[in-house]
């Protein structure tokens, strides 16, 4: 063990996620493994996805993508956020699709397919509802036609078509038939300016299990792949995911304190009773919001206590009463519910800090080592 706090990553719940979700949604999955697979680590977590089932990566970047290219993955990957001067050269060496939203990019890639001399392969973004990436209903038109051109000129090879969803977590939402009804549009536009793509991608996560009018070709898995339920349960939820990342750290210090003793900085935080502090070596900069105080919890000595006072850059402190809780006791900051609701969950994190599961992941520090377990040395 090194560092002062670790993030175990189950890569059977990995495994088990993909195939969950295969079996409800009955498409090819995309295994989303961009911000360091949510801060699992991108390239375990990418071979365990492809290892289950999955047939895709999708990143955010160029740099995200040769990154998995350098570890020798050759699984087929699409890369959908870019500078308009990137280096497309580098992605179409390394054989990486490129995901397109504007004209600019697009000749910007088929600059870089000419000077090479190899074809780029393309997967065209239409905006359907979110007005981020993606092109705008008026600019379609003009990125299929360009996007034709290029493929008669050997540049490009559009092999996709796709869109993102705006809210396909909130059930029954009508945007989510406006979106597949916009997206239908944009491919009945894209297919008449001769374009004929193999593949067709709306769904995430939550629109993989619970929507099939958006499955199409694939669907790309991002929250749910580690293990959070898309649709808000602190636990495995109605589809039966495992959270995949257990937070832990260990008791460094304890000590027993009078009633009327301050904690931490401030300190708004005062015992109301004499009672046992335990201290614990995270804090902000592992990933531990500021913004939890008064509700955070870990679980430490089988029961789950209060974080008190106010969380630090490197540590918190836990009121664990008379537990029986010693110096070197592991401690779980959040892991999967294991059915008791005794561990905190990435969930309840989320909650406690007005924030997303995403955001809690995608902020566990770097310094937090990340611990993979294989599939077979796993419980779940
Ligand atoms: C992050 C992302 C996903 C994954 O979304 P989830 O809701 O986490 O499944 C899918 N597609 C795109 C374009 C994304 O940026």
């Amino acid at each position: 063990m090194s560092g002062l706090a670790e993030a175990v990553v189950d890569l059977g719940a990995i495994a088990g996620n993909v195939r969950t979700i295969g079996s409800v949604a009955d498409t090819e999955l995309m295994a989303v493994v961009k911000a360091d697979a949510f801060g699992h680590g991108a390239v375990p977590v990418a071979q365990a996805a492809l290892r289950a089932g999955a047939t895709w990566l999708g990143v955010t970047s160029a740099t995200e993508a040769l990154t998995l290219r350098a570890a020798g993955i050759t699984a087929p990957t699409l890369s959908w956020l870019h500078r308009p001067d990137d280096d497309f050269g580098a992605l179409i060496v390394a054989g990486v699709d490129v995901g397109v939203s504007t004209p600019t990019h697009l000749r910007a890639v088929a600059d870089a397919a000419h000077r090479l001399g190899a074809p780029a392969t393309v997967q065209l973004k239409a905006d359907t509802g979110l007005s981020r990436n993606g092109a705008g209903w008026d600019d379609w038109p003009e990125l299929v036609s360009w996007a034709r051109k290029f493929e008669l000129e050997d540049a490009i090879r559009v092999r996709g078509i796709w869109s993102h969803l705006t809210d396909a977590d909130v059930p029954g939402t009508p945007g989510l038939a406006r979106q597949v009804a916009a997206f239908e549009e944009a491919l009945r536009v894209a297919r008449g300016a001769g374009l004929d793509p193999d593949l067709v991608h709306l769904a995430n996560s939550a629109a993989a299990l619970s929507a099939p009018r958006t499955r199409f070709d694939l669907c790309r898995i991002g929250i749910a792949l580690y293990g959070v339920d898309p649709f808000g349960a602190a636990g495995p939820g109605e589809f039966g995911l495992h959270a995949a990342m257990t937070l832990r750290t260990t008791v460094v210090n304890l000590k027993r304190v009078p009633a009327g003793t301050g904690v931490s900085y401030g300190p708004e935080y005062v015992t109301g009773a004499p009672t046992r502090l335990a201290l614990l070596p995270v804090g902000y900069a592992d990933g531990l919001p500021r913004a939890t105080e008064g509700r955070g919890a870990v679980w430490v000595a089988g029961r789950r206590c209060p974080i008190v006072g106010r969380i630090a850059m490197d540590q918190c402190v836990v009121d664990v009463g008379d537990l029986p809780v010693s110096i070197g006791d592991p401690v779980v900051v959040f892991g999967p519910d294991r059915g008791d609701h005794a561990q905190p969950t990435v969930v309840e994190w989320a909650r406690w800090a007005g924030t997303n599961p995403h955001e809690i992941l995608t902020g566990i520090g770097a310094r937090v080592a990340r611990d993979h377990l294989d599939e077979r040395a796993t419980t779940s």
